[in-house]
């Protein structure tokens, strides 16, 4: 067999296409334009290329982006006083925090500063509690994503075997999460999970977050499952020229699964679609306006 390879670029191009239709929608008729703000602290450069491809993903939708930048070794109050101050901005519908954040400033802190109806990246933890008790609220933008990538592939997630490979709040909780509320039956592996060779050949759906090079082998796959390969890794390529790979091992896992999401051009473009649509649903929700049906 081999997967057929689901297309996370074309598939990102059309949602974000959508939702700059929407955009044009509401300016017009409610004079609404969903502004976010991303707020990045220090140069990490995998972040600092994150933010460009986010910014420009906010502009080509027609929305507002606000951009801040603070240095290194800012203090944890000065970050929580720009937060206060993008709560209270009418103009900002959206509010993220690049993580993760330098060692002198507590994340969980800033998280939960943040206002929940703004918190367009659903980590908050009003938001994890009304995700895990089935409440309307604002999800992650990378388990939406894996979520949307596997319906391209199955109409109904329904009674299908799904296993996620890591446990992070950021992903693998709640992309479980996600999972169970689309009725799949969900099984969360991790570090510490025996056999998870004999675990993932279980799934019809395998989602790999774990952060380690094309870790999950081919005779890990049932045949004709589908896998969503979360992982982003650097790797050094060919002459030392350095290359990304996912927790997948792309060419041996292709030819056993039914579908596959490659990296890049799978989850990654898919999240950033992700982020646009929960800007584009806060800034509806905030006036009032019912949630866009993309
Ligand atoms: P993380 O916080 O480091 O979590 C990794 C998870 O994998 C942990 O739960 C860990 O288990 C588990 N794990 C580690 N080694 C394992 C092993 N040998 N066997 C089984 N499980 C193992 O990472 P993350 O933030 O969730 O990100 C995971 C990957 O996704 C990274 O490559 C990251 O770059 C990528 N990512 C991509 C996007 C995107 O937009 N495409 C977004 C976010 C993250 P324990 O809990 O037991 O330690």
């Amino acid at each position: 067999m081999t997967a057929r390879i689901i297309d996370g670029k074309t598939i990102a191009a059309n949602l974000r296409g959508k939702i700059a239709g929407e955009v044009a929608r509401l300016q017009a008729a409610h004079r609404l334009v969903p502004g976010i703000a991303v707020v990045q602290v220090g140069d990490n450069p995998a972040s600092s290329v994150y933010v460009r491809t986010k910014s420009k993903a906010v502009a080509e939708a027609g929305m507002r982006a606000f951009d801040h930048k603070l240095a290194d070794n800012v203090g944890e109050a000065e970050l929580l006083a720009l937060v206060a101050k993008l709560n209270a901005d009418e103009q900002v519908n959206g509010i993220l925090v690049q993580l993760p954040l330098p060692p002198q400033i507590d994340s969980q802190k800033v998280i939960a500063a943040i206002d929940p109806a703004k918190d367009v990246d659903g980590f908050h933890p009003l938001n994890t509690g009304r995700q895990a008790t089935g409440l309307a609220g604002l999800v992650p933008c990378t388990p939406l994503a894996c979520v949307i990538l596997a319906k391209t592939v199955h109409a109904s997630l329904e009674g299908l075997e799904a296993v996620v490979i890591g446990r992070s709040n950021i992903v693998g909780k709640p992309l479980a999460q996600l999972l169970l509320a689309q009725n799949a039956t969900v099984t969360i592996a991790h570090s510490k999970t025996r056999n998870l060779a004999a675990v993932c050949r279980r799934a019809d759906l395998l989602f790999a977050a774990i952060g380690r090079p094309e870790y999950v082998r081919g005779d890990w796959i049932k045949p004709g499952a589908t896998v969503i390969d979360v992982g982003i890794n650097r790797v050094a390529g060919d002459g030392g020229k350095p290359r990304i790979v996912g927790d997948v091992a792309f060419a041996e896992v292709a030819q056993v699964a039914g579908a596959l999401t490659p990296v890049p051009g799978g989850v990654g473009p898919m999240t950033i679609a992700c982020l646009l649509l929960n800007t584009l649903t806060a800034a509806c929700a905030q006036k009032g306006l019912p949630a866009p049906n993309l």
